[in-house]
Formats: C-alpha cells, structure tokens, sequence
C-alpha cells in the first residue's frame, strides 16, 4: 500500500524550492530590464564601464521626458527593443527606455 504523505524532508525541500523561485524571479526580472512592479525601468547600468555611465551621466539621460517632444523613441537613435521592454541608443549605452531622453536628442526625418 502507497502512503499519500510527504516525508519531512521531501516537504522541506519543496518549500525551499518554491521561497528560492519567489525571491530570484524579481531580481532577474529586474536586471534584464523588464516590467517590474514599478513599471519598466531602463536604468541598470551593471555591465557598463566607467566612461558609459559617466556619459549617460554627463548626457543627462532620464527614463521620462519632461517634453513630449523629445522622447527616445522619436530620436534617431533609438532602437526599440521588444514590446514591454527596455531599448537601445548607438550614442548612449545601456538600456534606454522609450520615454526617455537625453541632451543629444535628435528627431527621427
Ligand atoms: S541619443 Fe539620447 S534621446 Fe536619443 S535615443 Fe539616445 S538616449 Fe534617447
């Protein structure tokens, strides 16, 4: 005859595998730019060197435009990335946001 019960220790690790996955999946969510809870953020500059994020520093990119009209996602040098998802700049490395902006915008012709 089967028993229908779990030893403590098939328990144990069951509730540590399903603590594990609740605590690492917002972090990766997080690092890879991707919605979080507080909407997407383009801001993570991890991987960057010293003079990138001095130039998205310097540049004074932000993830929101003050100006509708100066968006990066209406800058030519904008690429957007996948739907929900943070983009990229050929002059400012890291992950842009589509409502951002910086000082070298320049208007898509
Ligand atoms: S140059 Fe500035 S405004 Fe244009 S896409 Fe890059 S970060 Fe955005």
């Amino acid at each position: 005859m089967k028993k229908d019960t779990i030893g403590r220790r098939d328990a144990l690790k069951r509730a540590l595998t399903v603590l594990g996955a609740a605590t690492v999946a917002p972090q990766l969510l997080a690092a890879c730019g991707s919605e979080s809870s507080g909407g997407l953020s383009c801001t993570d500059t991890t991987g960057l060197s010293a003079a990138e994020v001095s130039t998205r520093q310097s540049q004074a990119y932000a993830d929101s435009s003050a100006d509708p009209n100066k968006k990066c996602v209406d800058c030519t040098f904008f690429t957007a990335g996948q739907a929900g998802a943070c983009g990229t700049c050929s002059v400012i490395r890291g992950p842009i946001h589509p409502d951002g902006t910086c000082n070298l915008f320049a208007r898509r012709s």
